[in-house]
């Protein structure tokens, strides 16, 4: 892992402005989201300060600028905290953050405030509450792997976590979130594939946003997944300045499904702190998607979608989800309505 600007490739490394050092050297201390990136990351990356690679993961002083909308914990997962680590907030599936640390840190984050690097994998003692909620809620279909990124932990201790899910409850479907296989492809080796196999139904969910994310090697370790029976499907953040093009983001799904991967959401940004500079605006987002789908065939069309500022859940969203426009004390903000007809708000 790369952690400061003299392990960068040197081109990279020279492109870093006076105002981005200083920022990275502020960030440094605990409880800031960290400058971490990997070699592999690193490398695709051009020194070009608006590069959609570099912009990804290297720290921007805009980030100290705090918007008013922003919320510390964006999809207010507090809320639906069920046992230490596991959030249950729709009936059948589960999420499990099984760890803090990633392999590099995107700056668009949505859990960058809790997150912090330094929480470790679980541990069996931990997941103990966990999996005893599992045991008494057989409704729970799907158990999400996150974090952080799962596969930052070794084979040992995946298979230990894996294991004892398995065993608690046997048919539970595990989907393993992770950014491993684009940002350390080389980490998903053939070893990590047959684990993966060895506890199906398993099924990995892939953070990409940009089609030179889809290197060669990180092509081969995704074919690989599908060819040994593991689906995998890709979760993109729609970002400003990066992917905020309808060719762009259908460059990016016509690899995807040459590769044998399902662009599965396209997610609006969720509202982070020191994330503003990344939002593109809904009614633009709605633009791009209306194009989008004329770019591209349905297989490779992701669900373009919203987690509901504080908790209310994802939605889709589409052309008639604005039902209105009213103002707040920390902005305008459109009033959108979900399938029940409720009410919920998104900045401008
Ligand atoms: C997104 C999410 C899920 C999974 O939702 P899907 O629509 O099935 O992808 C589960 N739990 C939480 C807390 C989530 O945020």
């Amino acid at each position: 892992m790369i952690t400061s600007i003299d392990e960068l490739p040197p081109a990279l490394a020279a492109s870093v402005s006076l105002e981005e050092k200083k920022y990275i050297a502020k960030i440094q201390g605990p409880s800031m989201l960290p400058f971490a990136v990997t070699p592999h990351f690193a490398a695709l990356a051009r020194p070009q300060q608006d590069d959609p690679i570099r912009r990804q993961f290297f720290p921007d002083p805009r980030e100290e600028q705090i918007d008013p909308f922003a919320l510390d914990d964006p999809l207010g997962e507090s809320r639906y905290r069920a046992a230490p680590r596991l959030i249950h907030q729709y009936r059948d599936r589960a999420l499990l953050l099984a760890g803090g640390s990633c392999a590099g840190y995107c700056r668009h984050c949505f859990r960058r405030v809790w997150l912090c690097a330094t929480l470790p994998f679980i541990s069996a003692e931990e997941l103990k509450p966990a999996l005893a909620y599992l045991a008494i809620h057989p409704e729970i279909r799907e158990i999400l792997v996150s974090g952080g990124d799962p596969l930052t932990a070794d084979n040992d201790r995946l298979t230990e976590l894996f294991r004892s899910l398995r065993q608690t409850r046997p048919g539970l479907l595990l989907r393993v979130c992770s950014r491993i296989p684009v940002t350390d492809p080389f980490r998903m080796d053939s070893e990590t594939t047959t684990l993966l196999r060895q506890f199906r139904p398993l099924r990995l969910s892939v953070h990409i946003n940009h089609s030179r994310e889809l290197a060669e090697h990180s092509r081969a370790v995704l074919a690989s997944c599908v060819d040994a029976g593991i689906p995998v499907h890709v979760q993109t953040v729609l970002l400003k300045g990066i992917n905020d093009d309808p060719a762009l983001l259908a460059e990016l799904f016509h690899a995807c499904l040459d590769t044998g991967l399902s662009p599965y959401y396209l997610f609006q940004l969720d509202l982070a702190p020191g994330t503003a500079h990344f939002r593109v605006p809904l009614k633009q987002g709605l633009a791009i998607y209306r194009k989008l789908r004329s770019l591209i065939s349905g297989l490779g069309l992701p669900a373009y979608a919203l987690d509901i500022p504080g908790g209310g859940g994802k939605i889709r969203l589409h052309d008639d989800i604005i039902a209105g426009e009213k103002m707040t004390t920390d902005g305008p903000v459109y009033i959108l309505k979900d399938h029940n007809e409720t009410a919920w708000e998104y900045p401008v």
